[in-house]
């Protein structure tokens, strides 16, 4: 099966990094810092993304990958680099598949695969995108955050991989444990399985078959700088939604309507200059479709991988079952008018 190989050594190395960002919040030492705009970053952030792309050039070396991080803050701060370095080691010792995936063999080394993610994207062959650990601010808080990796080839995602260290294994069953991940090919349906299971344990899911939304449940973030929560409660009343929104951090949110926990993921802009950008929403689109859903942007166009690191060409997300995506999507279009 095409990019069977490429979905296996996806799935081996965001669970090295889920198990990474295990390590750094039972240590309930994060090491958060401040980036340029004002966003945390921790150091599970750069050694998730070192532990990733290390597993990438080991096996697609030529490949490029688009990453969130880069190494600046580590290259100055050499108690965060150490903190960040031994992470990675001890990851790499809790599984058995640095014969396929590799390891770091040092901090130099460490600091330029997190920089090989600094690829500028764009209409090429093939290249990753990676976002080490999306939704930040639930990872610090301790709520959902996500690990997510995905292959995109002549502009289409074709491999997407979700790990979901917070994410109950069975929703309805608050005693099943925690840890989820999710993966996809292109054409051959989303899967799911718990954390630290074998690969062929994964069962297939689907979006739930609800077609009327007055029974919906809909997703948004917890953030309400990065999706507009007044719009979004607005489009809700408009279908008849009585239940509260579930809001969650991260790609969660399509993992979860992939799966058929909640049924519609709405984001809509804040800002009108905010791009969105590839690393969270490419696994994300992959999932949802090969489950029975439809994403697009706020005014119904596919979104577009292929304009550098952002989505430039597309403003907003909504992601639905096919039933009822057409019937959002028309709703929205009745709030964006109203405003
Ligand atoms: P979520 O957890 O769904 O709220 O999304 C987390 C992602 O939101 C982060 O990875 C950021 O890249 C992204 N983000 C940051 N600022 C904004 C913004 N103003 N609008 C939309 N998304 C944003
Ligand atoms: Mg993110």
């Amino acid at each position: 099966m095409a990019y069977e190989k490429e979905r296996r050594i996806a799935e081996l190395a965001v669970e090295r990094a889920c198990r990474l960002t295990k390590i750094v919040s039972d240590s309930h030492q994060t090491g958060s810092v401040s980036k340029s705009d004002h966003s945390p970053v921790t150091v599970a952030d750069f050694g998730a993304q070192a532990v990733i792309i290390g597993a990438l050039q080991k096996i697609y070396p030529t490949d490029p990958v688009v990453g969130e991080e880069d190494s600046s803050i580590l290259r100055g701060d050499r108690a965060l680099r150490e903190r960040v370095y031994s992470l990675v080691q001890e990851s790499s010792k809790l599984d058995c598949v640095s014969d396929e995936i590799g390891s770091i063999e040092s901090e130099s080394r460490m600091l330029d695969l997190i920089d090989w993610g600094k690829f500028e994207g764009g209409a090429v062959s093939r290249m990753w995108a990676l976002d080490p650990v999306d939704g930040t601010k639930g990872f610090l808080r301790g709520g959902q955050f996500a690990v997510c990796l995905a292959l995109i080839v002549d502009g289409q995602v074709v491999v997407g991989v979700i790990g979901c260290p917070n994410l109950l294994v069975d929703p309805k069953d608050e005693t099943s444990g925690k840890g989820v991940i999710f993966s996809t090919i292109k054409g051959e349906g989303a899967y799911c399985r718990p954390i630290g299971s074998s690969l062929s344990a994964a069962s297939r899911i689907h979006m739930s078959s609800l077609t009327n939304t007055t029974s919906a449940s809909f997703c948004e973030s917890v953030e309400a700088g990065h999706s507009s929560h007044g719009q979004q409660a607005r489009i809700a009343e408009l279908l008849g939604i009585s239940k509260p929104s579930v809001r969650m951090d991260s790609q969660a949110k399509y993992a979860s309507i992939a799966r058929g926990d909640g049924d519609i993921y709405l984001r809509l802009p804040v800002s009108a200059t905010y791009e969105e950008k590839i690393w969270d929403h490419a696994s994300g689109d992959l999932l949802v479709a090969e489950a029975g859903g439809i994403v697009t942007d706020m005014h119904g166009k596919r979104l577009d991988f292929t304009k550098g690191r952002t989505l430039k060409e597309n403003k907003g997300i909504v992601a639905a079952s096919k039933a009822v995506h057409a019937k959002v999507l028309e709703v929205v279009q009745q709030v964006l008018a109203e405003q």
